[in-house]
Parts: C-alpha cells; sequence; structure tokens
C-alpha cells in the first residue's frame, strides 16, 4: 500500500472540559472514535512500522497527537491500551514537563505538557515519538539557520532520550514550504506531515508532506467516519481550514459547521 492512501488523523488534548478550544476531544468521543476504528476493521500503524516494513495490516490507519500534552497521557493512553491501539506523538522537546506557552487562543488558561516519564512510558509500550521542532514556531518565516537547528536539534534531543533514530516529523501549525521539506529530508527525517491545505510539492518529498485530518471537538460520528476514509470533503474541508486560520471568518465557520450538523 502506497503510503499516500494510509489515513492520518490527529487530536491535540483529550480532554473532559468542553471550553477549552475546538482542537481537543472529550474521552468519551475518543473513546467513540476508537471503537469506529476498530469496527471498521483498521489497525492502528506507526511511522516506524512503515519504515521497517513488516506486518503491515490490510487496512492501516496512523493516530498522531499534535504538541504532546498530558492528556495523552491521562485520557488517551488508558483508552488506546484498551483497544490493543498505539499511535505517534509530536512533541515540541523544550516543553517536555513544562506548560505550554503558545497556544494562548483560547484564554490564558495552561496546559502541561508530558513529562520525560511518561514519554517513555508511552515509548515503552509501542508509542512512536516524533519531533514537532524546539519551540513550536512557526517553521515558514525563520531564518536557514534557525530551521536546521529547529529540525535538527530537537532530533537529536529525542534520539538521545529514547536512544533510536526519529523519523517523524509535524510542523508546527501545519505550515511549511518546499524549503522546510527539503530540509526535513536533509536532517533525515523519514516522514512529515502537516495540514490538509498545501501547495503542491515535489513528488521526491512527498513523504515529507503527508496528509492528515484534525478530529475536532464538535466532529460527529458521521464526520470522523468520513475524514478516516480521506473522503474528498470539501464542506469539512473549507470549515478547517478556517479553523487553521486561526480566528478569521468566524461567522462562515459558524454557518458551515451548522450545515454540518447531523
Ligand atoms: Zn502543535
Amino acid at each position: 500500500m502506497h503510503i499516500h492512501q494510509i489515513p492520518i488523523i490527529n487530536y491535540h488534548k483529550i480532554d473532559p472540559l468542553q471550553d477549552i478550544g475546538v482542537t481537543s476531544r472529550r474521552p468519551d468521543m475518543f473513546r467513540s472514535d476508537m471503537q469506529i476504528i476498530l469496527k471498521l476493521n483498521y489497525t492502528p500503524i506507526t511511522f516506524k512500522d512503515l519504515r521497517q516494513n513488516i506486518n503491515i495490516p490490510e487496512k492501516p490507519v496512523i493516530i498522531t497527537f499534535d504538541d504532546g500534552y498530558e492528556s495523552v497521557y491521562t485520557y488517551a493512553f488508558p483508552i488506546m491500551k484498551k483497544f490493543g491501539f498505539k499511535g505517534v506523538i509530536f512533541i515540541p522537546t523544550d516543553y517536555i514537563g513544562k506548560y505550554n506557552d503558545w497556544d494562548v487562543q483560547f484564554g490564558n488558561k495552561k496546559f502541561k505538557h508530558l513529562t520525560k516519564d511518561q514519554l517513555m512510558q508511552l515509548h515503552d509500550y509501542g508509542f512512536e515519538i516524533g519531533s514537532h521542532t524546539i519551540l513550536h514556531r512557526l517553521l515558514t518565516m525563520m531564518s536557514d539557520e534557525k530551521l536546521i537547528v529547529e529540525l535538527r536539534d530537537s532530533q537529536q534531543y529525542l534520539q538521545n532520550m529514547l536512544d533510536e533514530k526519529i523519523i517523524s516529523i509535524s510542523y508546527p501549525f501545519g505550515r511549511f514550504t518546499k524549503r522546510t521539506l527539503r530540509i526535513s529530508n536533509q536532517t533525515g527525517y523519514k516522514f512529515g506531515t502537516g495540514s490538509i491545505y498545501y501547495r503542491s510539492v515535489p513528488a521526491s518529498l512527498s513523504h515529507l508532506a503527508l496528509k492528515r485530518f484534525n478530529i475536532y471537538q464538535f466532529d460527529s460520528q458521521k464526520v470522523f467516519i468520513q475524514k478516516l476514509g480521506g473522503h474528498k470533503m470539501s464542506l469539512i474541508s473549507l470549515r478547517d481550514w478556517l479553523i487553521q486560520k486561526g480566528g478569521v471568518a468566524t461567522v462562515a465557520y459558524q454557518y458551515i459547521r451548522d450545515l454540518l450538523k447531523d
């Protein structure tokens, strides 16, 4: 199976609180997502599995978590363990064990990131740990020198911590350019993922620009299944694009959300 045919879904926080933003998913909804994955006969794999190319199931799916919030350990991990599922966690290395200070979109609430010990436990269980750079800054605007440091030193840090090659990266805010892909490639990343919206990329770098769907707080089961299937979803894609634009066109977004309601 070609890498571009494997669905990749992405979560951020898994949290019972409703008011902490669209990118968080309630644990009961997350459990229902896992139930659907099981029912539809998908098998969660990691990029490492792909790299090793052994025991790739008939219907693979890659479950990712951006930012490495502690709630992944507290809420998602126990649920996934019950299902026997594993995933990929993308962590900004400077935030390990610390509170978040960039995600201020929804007030001044701060969220804790996974500690080193929690990351090790997840890793020992079978989760893959990938880079989400060092500082979670927008990569598209920075100098080559800074970009190289963000990509290389975060990889190095995780490699030292886990004693294995770090082969996957998720670009902060989902944003990248051809330069980001080229330098990621030179740094030794084998898989990269960002937002689902990007310009065309050279075929030789397309493994570093994998399509991925964010799962949001209000995504219904129906929408989740569509995202899992990678369906062409013009309306959903437009809505997600608006969310990613962050704060713009709120009216249009609400309008589309209402249209998508079950
Ligand atoms: Zn992020």
